[in-house]
């Protein structure tokens, strides 16, 4: 499924283009809503059986995007029955405190799941703290151990956006085997465990990431682009083969004050073809998968 690719011609703004009739968005929200539907009816039932799913997030930053995301998911988590017990270090943790505190609630019999929220302060590595995170309570998928085992085949948590992206995927009935995939992004926390996944269910997998030449010849290949990289307006429809499904990983802030991807969704809807929103696509999903990985999690401990 390659795509004729279009002219980078001047004058193809948002503005004046028109969604082809072919294209498609590919909503998050309604998946999300079951996911939560089936958060909160396990945490109930867990919470009777005297397991009440708890999730621990540990912050060591004054990050204006990550104290939302925090808010958004502690507050989705109360909403569903989840307790969720956000402990706060502060932006100057040093990482020994940052361990000892990882190393603790790994212990504590009442924590389910563990998240620790990027990004760090300085000297702190989020591949060297997350070992301190019991690969049972890794939710998030951040232990290099959880890495490593999703990386043989074997199982683990994935980090929550990675498994959203093919849980997305699978609910618009996007098969991905046998098909060409592309990620745009090599993070240890999404390019990279999307990679896998996407591996792990039979497509022929790409990855490009800053140092690719040429990224347009790449993504052009992909009848299923991921892109995750942290860039508005990085991708537009020359990059995009004609119906390929393009999933929209990154979240950033346009200047007026919106929350837009990587992709220039007015653009790319010009062409035949399929994309996630946002805001209303991966994110969505992701805070319902990393709750129920904590509810699979307390399951576990029954
Ligand atoms: P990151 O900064 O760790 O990684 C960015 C990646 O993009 C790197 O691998 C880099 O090589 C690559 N890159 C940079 N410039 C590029 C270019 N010009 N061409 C190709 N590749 C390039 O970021 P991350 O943590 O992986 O997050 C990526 C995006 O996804 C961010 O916008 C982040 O906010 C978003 N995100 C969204 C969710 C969600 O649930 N929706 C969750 C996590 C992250």
């Amino acid at each position: 499924m390659t795509g004729t690719p279009a002219g980078n011609t001047p004058g193809n703004t948002p503005e004046n283009t028109t969604a082809h009739p072919g294209h498609r968005v590919l909503d998050g929200t309604a998946r999300a809503r079951d996911l939560r539907a089936g958060v909160q009816a396990e945490a109930a039932a867990l919470t009777l059986l005297g397991v009440p799913p708890t999730l621990a997030v540990v912050v060591a930053t004054d990050d204006e995007g990550a104290g939302w995301y925090v808010r958004s998911v502690s507050g989705a988590a109360r909403r569903l029955g989840v307790a969720c017990e956000v402990v706060d270090l502060g932006a100057s943790a040093a990482p020994e405190l940052i361990e000892a505190t990882l190393a603790r609630l790994s212990s504590d019999d009442r924590v389910h799941g563990i998240l620790l929220q990027t990004p760090l302060p300085d000297g702190a590595r989020v591949e060297q703290l997350a070992a301190s995170i019991v690969p049972e309570k890794d939710v998030d998928g951040a232990n290099p151990l959880s890495a490593g085992r999703l990386a043989a085949g074997l199982p683990a948590y994935p980090p929550a956006t990675a498994a959203a992206v093919l849980d997305l995927l699978d609910h618009h009935g996007v098969e991905p085997a046998g098909r060409t995939a592309v990620v745009v992004g090599r993070s240890p926390a999404v390019g990279r465990p999307t990679a896998q996944l996407l591996l792990q269910r039979d497509a022929t997998v790409q990855i490009c990431h800053r140092h690719t030449k040429d990224l347009a010849a790449h993504t052009r290949t992909a009848d299923i682009l991921v892109v995750a990289v942290g860039r508005a307006g990085l991708i537009r429809a020359e990059h995009v083969a004609d119906g390929a499904v393009v999933v929209d990983v990154g979240t950033n802030t346009a200047s007026d004050g919106s929350l837009v991807g990587d992709v220039d969704a007015a653009d790319v809807a010009r062409r035949p073809g399929a994309l996630t929103p946002v805001p209303g696509g991966v994110g969505p999903v992701t805070t319902a998968l990393l709750l129920t990985h904590t509810v699979r999690s307390a399951r576990a401990q029954v």
